[in-house]
């Protein structure tokens, strides 16, 4: 069974989990959900299951002829056997979703999840219609070369991504000592902005000790209230387009550009342009340290004024 498929045992839980937060949206006039972007999640969710009962997966094929040839025979029984697993496929999924974000290929599967403008328990199931091309699952494919069967990375990765379900919402604030050490919504928050600032941070799925190894944790700040949505929207809430819409914008750069380009328009870092003038995360963070950096002493009066007024 596919990990979608396994999440749908999740769906009782996850469809009381929204109706809660939709209901406390509505008495606090909060407005977390629209009507046009939630009818797009649901239809994306749709078409993602529908697609994945295609029988076609050339990552699958690769997990069993790397499991075939394990280079350790795991003992089931042991009682370090599913903690490993664990931090294994946590580790690998950071790397996952890292990737997801740092190369285009993957990302035009990916950013589908980040499409949405909004913030709700129901953003968590957008998922990308297209990871049977992207492929970014290999990622994971050295876990079943260490002996972990793929039935069993499967399930632990559907564990991932119920968990992650609870991490989609503004109703839950930042969690003190938890912060930092698991994910939570404050850090999910900022995976999920476009503020330059928060670019590309946050990838663990239940930890955040992968981030802070890797220098990529970033915590919510209160002066840099969240964006969410893409750097560029597809301004459309056509659940095909959403779907497609990166893969439309490869399409045009590749037309545009020569083939010696194409490597880098197709596996660089979204928003990579050859003339240097491209809107990566390093770019657009570059830029914004540089503004901030002009205005300093403004910003420095600012926040001065601010603790003058708290006090
Ligand atoms: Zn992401
Ligand atoms: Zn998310």
């Amino acid at each position: 069974m596919s990990v979608h498929g396994y999440l749908m045992f999740f769906l009782p839980v996850f469809a009381v989990m929204i109706a809660v937060e939709f209901w406390i949206s509505r008495k606090r006039g909060l407005r977390l959900y629209t009507k046009d972007q939630s009818i797009a999640s649901v239809v994306i969710a749709i078409g993602q299951r529908l697609i994945s009962f295609v029988p076609l997966s050339l990552v699958g094929v690769l997990w069993y002829a790397a499991y075939d040839n394990k280079l350790f025979d795991l003992s089931k029984d042991a009682w370090w056997y599913i903690p490993a697993l664990f931090l294994g496929l946590e580790f690998f999924y950071y790397w996952f979703h890292r990737l997801s974000h740092e190369v285009r290929w993957f990302w035009a599967t990916h950013s589908v999840h980040h499409s949405i403008e909004e913030m709700n328990f129901l953003a968590a199931y957008r998922f990308g219609w297209t990871g049977r091309i992207s492929m970014a699952s290999l990622v994971y494919t050295p876990l079943c070369l260490l002996g972990f069967p793929p039935t069993h990375i499967v399930i632990m990765l559907a564990f991932n991504l119920m968990y992650q379900s609870w991490l989609h919402t503004n109703l839950i604030g930042k969690l003190g000592p938890l912060e930092g050490i698991v994910n939570t919504p404050s850090a999910h928050r900022v995976h999920h902005a476009k503020n330059a600032d928060y670019l590309d941070r946050n990838h663990g799925g239940v930890l955040m000790i992968f981030d802070r190894m890797f220098g990529t944790y970033v915590p919510e700040r209160e002066d840099i209230p969240v964006e969410y949505g893409l750097i560029k929207p597809s301004g459309s809430t056509n659940p095909v387009r959403i779907a497609f819409h990166e893969w439309g914008n490869i399409i045009n750069d590749l037309k545009q550009h020569s083939v010696r380009h194409w490597p880098a328009l197709l596996f660089g870092p979204p928003g990579w342009a050859p003339n240097g003038e491209g809107s990566t995360s390093a770019a657009l963070r570059a830029q914004y340290r540089e503004g901030r950096g002009a205005g300093g002493a403004n910003e420095s009066a600012a926040l001065g004024a601010r603790s003058t007024a708290a006090s």
